[in-house]
């Protein structure tokens, strides 16, 4: 009932990329409960996240002032306590802690040879991720800059745009229901997507071939034509004896690589080399079963393909990429309804934030940094010097750089690298080495525990602001209630912090940001702030009328000469394979409940009663080979580091293997992991590396 609030606020899922609109019920000035409404990405649907994920924001760990390291506080490290930050940190006025920040910050800025990094977040709005991009361009004069994508879909971006010329999605994950077939490879959406995951069950319920591909079974398994329960690291194998067989039957379509794609002849001679009969034993699929997919996907009237962080997060993560592009393209499988490329994008604006500018090689909208006529237009629009022609370094390099003392100073505005990179002890030894840290968060996170001056801001439900879904859809973000304390709103504390380094930014509101993003931002065309209060826009838009383009390249790609390319991808080995001291694969990923590195679904009440605890699954005769029930304690240990965690027995995931959840501090999965990149997209190998499993 109604009558039950004192307001009704529309606006977007603060969690994953699927971008679900629901409305927030407000009494006494907090959120009371959440209902879907008919966004077009979720027609009144929610998962559990979305539905109940919501009271973090009233959770006592908030922060309310800013705060500054005591002089005498203790060295560095996790040793904080979240609910008490002040045996390590004092409070401070807005003033004195923006000073601090900014000062420190400066003063690396003019010393030779030093560097300031800074990581924005896809946590936050278009128009805040616009400024972070701006502020480290501006105010540092480098590109320093990068924010998660470079954990999750870096990769696949950089296949795409070397393939199709484009790194966003080419149809909305609605589109399948104008399929016949789809693959849905290294991503696990009944977990991670879960409304996606709805329109997915409803096009197999309609007679639709789900094609299902992971080393690891999981609940889409169970609406599945074919499910592949590949070995780990064995994708390109595997893809490219799917595509062997289309050439060698001859399943094609000739008309289509004809006349809209490059580099078919190459391509064919390289996967002549990969026969599923010589590539069954490698992929762990046998020869018959490879030769059915092929003749299943190539015969589908219309075919899409989802992939997620299974596929990305590999040494070989762009050539994973690129297979699947191929047989998109090798079987006509773009540009038309219910056909498409579609890596679903994980955080809720990870799309939007790598669209403005949050990379160390691109401006907003994917302009090279490198480009002379490119980086002149964004400092005529800001009024400023030019700056770095260099790429920047990204996530995992800039760590390194720390270690190695080029990057001295940083300013991290929700992300938690403390948690979320590879190798994590690692990263924490850098960010505990820095000389000047600046955190801007809602809580003290594992990264804050590190900082030198803490800006507490608001969270997604206290802020105006769009975001950009997986499917291209900008949306808008409205705030329910008011940030606590003296929190304030991103953006805000980013114009203090600029004015302050001297930038000279004056922006009164976000919407005067968007209005900026506009004029060297050819994707917002026809897309304004007032159109947006009233309703989602899909990118492209043609017109000031049009909704949005579902569906982009039916009419050629926008690279060079309007076609797309081919590009054959080898077989490349995981960094690090088992032996005998480490004989498991440990794979990492998320559960259902739980959000990344945690801070936020660990907060949220009924979350964290319904997955209160760190824990990983193996299968129960690995389990009784290690003589562990389930339910008790298994040490494991990486070359990296150890962590302690309860086992489960989980049919789904193969043998010698071990899933490991990453939302957890007290068993983080970031200890175990590999920093391994892959050499375009610059990823590291979070879903691959040798582990040892005992009994505690
Ligand atoms: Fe939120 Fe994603 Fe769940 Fe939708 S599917 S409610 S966007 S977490």
């Amino acid at each position: 009932d109604s009558g039950d609030f004192d307001s009704e606020v529309e606006t977007v899922c603060p969690y994953c990329g699927v971008g679900c609109q629901l409305s927030l019920k407000v009494k006494d000035g907090s959120i009371r409960s959440v209902e879907g409404i008919n966004g077009p990405a979720n027609e009144n649907r929610l998962c559990v996240k979305g539905r109940f994920g919501f009271d973090y924001i009233d959770h006592p760990h908030r922060l309310t002032r800013p705060l500054i390291r005591r002089d005498d506080a203790p060295p560095k490290g996790l040793n904080v306590d979240p609910g008490n930050p002040l045996t390590h940190f004092r409070e401070a006025s807005w003033d004195e802690a923006l000073d601090a920040a900014a000062n420190g910050l400066a003063k690396l800025r003019e010393e030779a040879g030093t560097r300031v990094a800074g990581f924005g977040s896809a946590k936050c709005s278009n128009e805040e991720a616009y400024l972070f991009q701006k502020l480290i361009r501006q105010g540092f004069g480098h590109n320093n800059v990068d924010h998660c994508t470079r954990l999750c879909h870096a990769s696949s971006v950089a296949a795409l745009l070397e393939n199709v010329g484009s790194g966003a999605v080419t149809a909305t994950f609605n589109e399948i229901e104008n399929a016949d077939v789809a693959i849905v490879i290294g991503c696990n959406p009944m977990e991670n997507h879960p409304v996606a995951a709805t329109y997915f069950k409803q096009f197999v319920k309609r007679g639709g071939k789900l094609i299902v591909m992971d080393p690891r079974g999981h609940g889409m398994k169970r609406f599945a034509s074919h499910m592949l329960q590949f070995r780990p690291g064995a994708d390109v194998s595997l893809l490219n004896a799917i595509m062997h067989v289309i050439v060698e039957e001859e399943l094609y379509d000739r008309q289509y690589i004809a006349a809209m794609t490059e580099n078919w002849e190459a391509m064919k001679d390289h996967l002549a080399g990969f026969p599923p009969e010589a590539m069954a034993e490698a992929c762990g699929i046998a020869p018959d079963v490879l030769r059915d997919v092929a003749r299943t996907f190539a015969g589908a009237q219309a075919a899409m393909i989802f992939w997620g962080m299974g596929v990305s997060q590999h040494v070989h993560g762009t050539d994973n990429a690129r297979c699947l592009i191929s047989l998109a393209l090798m079987t006509g499988q773009v540009g038309r309804p219910g056909t498409g490329l579609h890596p679903l994008r994980g955080q809720n604006n990870v799309q939007g934030a790598s669209d403005a500018g949050l990379i160390p090689m691109f401006l907003p909208d994917y302009q090279s940094v490198t480009d002379d006529g490119v980086r002149s237009a964004f400092t005529e629009v800001w009024g400023s010097e030019d700056f770095s022609a260099r790429k920047g370094l990204t996530v995992v390099e800039i760590m390194d750089a720390v270690h190695e003392g080029s990057i001295r100073g940083m300013y991290i505005l929700g992300e938690n690298p403390a948690m979320s990179d590879p190798d994590v002890e690692h990263a924490r030894a850098a960010l505990a080495s820095l000389e000047h840290l600046v955190v801007q968060d809602i809580f003290l996170t594992e990264t804050a525990c590190y900082a030198d001056v803490i800006l507490p801001s608001s969270a997604w439900y206290e802020k105006t602001g769009t975001v950009t879904n997986t499917n291209r859809q900008v949306q808008m973000g409205r705030p329910a209630v008011s940030p606590p304390g003296e929190a304030k709103e991103d953006w805000w504390i980013e114009v203090e912090l600029a004015r302050r380094l001297g930038l000279g930014w004056s922006y009164g509101h976000p919407r005067e940001i968007f209005a900026e993003m506009k004029l060297n931002m050819p994707s917002l065309a026809n897309i304004t702030w007032e159109r947006l209060e009233k309703s989602a826009v899909t990118y492209p838009s043609l017109s000031p009328d049009d909704p949005g383009q579902a569906i982009v390249f039916g009419d050629g790609f926008p690279r060079e000469d309007g076609r797309a390319r081919f590009t054959p991808a080898n077989v490349i080995p995981p960094d690090e394979v088992p032996d005998a001291e480490y004989p498991f694969v440990l794979i990492t990923g998320r559960q259902l409940e739980h959000w990344h590195t945690g801070s936020m679904t660990r907060r949220a009440t009924v979350l964290d009663a319904v997955e209160p605890e760190a824990n990983c699954s193996l299968h129960p005769r690995t389990l009784r080979d290690l003589g562990v029930e389930a339910g008790e304690y298994i040490r494991l240990t990486t070359r990296r580091g150890s962590v302690t965690v309860m086992a489960r027995s989980d049919r789904a995931v193969a043998e010698g293997n071990v899933f490991l959840p990453f939302a957890y501090v007290e068993a983080a999965a970031n200890i175990l992991t590999n920093a391994a990149l892959d050499p375009y997209g610059k990823i590291p190998e979070f879903k691959f590396a040798a582990v040892r499993a005992e009994k505690v």
